[in-house]
């Protein structure tokens, strides 16, 4: 008895250390599985969704995923282009036509370009006002396309075309230039271009600074002289926030001058200052042409000149009304046909 007693203890004994020693075994084999579930679980969970995801990727997502990583591995641009070549002589050749344009722009589409091989410093959009000057924008976009490209831009040149017969309004062109070329691309850089000026130096960069830029100097029509120490018309660069800090041009000119002149006034309210590059290399070459009709010169321009302190957060962008007729992506440039209702 006293044997089978011992035995039947050392049996009971043996039995729950077993067991014990089996559920310690569990125990430690499941800890790693389930000991930390904050941690593994939603890394399970992700990793179906991941999986679920890739699953239903549609094609276009693919290009664009495949896009988004072409652009992630290039590398910026450098500040100066290696394509540069510095003053030019320029040739306006009288038989040109937009097909040779086009052929000798095989990289332009829709009127926009970005660099093949790496990623431009700025997005830049180039504001065209326009009416009945054919030829002038045949040979501006000539000259302007290679000479963006060699500065590595990823650029698009936009037309904005006046129809109706109403007088000209350059500064109500080049607002609705900005507002719709926003609506596309959100680009860094605006730059306001006169349809008859062409730049004859490719180290006159239209690239936008930390201040408003103006990038005439001189054009040969004037000996290539700075008409006078506050001009800031022809061709100015401007980035999206200090044209919109300026609240744009004003609405209110009608006919030849002063817009620009108002222009200067809002960035001085503003208190930027306003930067040229060097006189050999902001020169420009005008094609000479007489005075369009309905675009006569503006007796008011001085009287609105004295207005605009008090005007200019009214009287700008935030108060551009106008008629869209149609946007085309014609293959040199975008097309912009507006109508103005307002008459002076
Ligand atoms: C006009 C400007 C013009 C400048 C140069 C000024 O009198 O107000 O609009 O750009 O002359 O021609």
């Amino acid at each position: 008895m006293g044997f089978n007693v011992t035995f039947h203890l050392s049996y009971k004994f043996r039995l729950l250390f077993l067991f014990t020693f089996c559920l310690t075994v569990v125990g430690w084999a499941t800890s790693n599985y389930f000991g930390d579930p904050v941690r593994e679980i939603p890394k399970a969970k992700n990793l179906i969704v991941y999986f679920n995801k890739s699953a239903v990727l549609k094609k276009e997502e693919i290009v664009t995923n495949t896009a988004s990583v072409r652009k992630a591995e290039l590398e910026n641009c450098p500040y100066l282009s290696p394509y540069l070549r510095g003053l030019n002589k320029l040739n306006f050749k009288p038989d040109l036509t937009l097909e040779e344009v086009r052929a000798e722009n095989p990289n332009v589409d829709g009127g926009r370009y970005r660099p093949e091989k790496c990623k431009a410093l700025q997005r830049v959009a180039i504001l065209i006002p326009h009416r009945n000057r054919e030829r002038h924008l045949m040979y501006l976009l000539e000259h302007l396309h290679p000479f963006l490209q060699r500065q590595q831009l990823e650029y698009g040149i936009y037309v904005i075309h006046q129809a109706g017969s109403k007088k000209f309004n350059r500064a109500k062109l080049l607002n609705v230039g900005y507002l719709e070329a926003l609506k596309e691309e959100n680009w860094d850089c605006f730059i306001f271009h006169d349809v008859d000026l062409v730049p004859e130096n490719d180290l006159n960069l239209y690239k936008c600074e930390d201040q408003p830029k103006h990038l005439v100097v001189g054009r040969n029509s004037t000996g290539y002289r700075l008409r006078y120490k506050g001009y800031f018309g022809g061709v100015t660069a401007l980035t999206r926030e200090q044209f919109s800090k300026v609240n744009g041009f004003s609405n209110n000119y009608w006919g030849w001058g002063g817009e620009d002149d108002d222009l200067r006034l809002r960035v001085e309210l503003q208190r930027m200052k306003i930067l040229r590059p060097l006189p050999e290399v902001g020169k420009y070459t005008m094609i000479f042409h007489t005075r369009d009709r309905g675009n006569e010169v503006n007796v008011d321009r001085m009287k609105l000149l004295h207005e605009v302190a008090r005007v200019w957060k009214t009287d700008g962008l935030t108060s551009c009304s106008y008629k869209l007729l149609s946007v085309e992506h014609n293959p040199l440039y975008i097309n912009i046909t507006v109508d103005f209702w307002s008459d002076p």
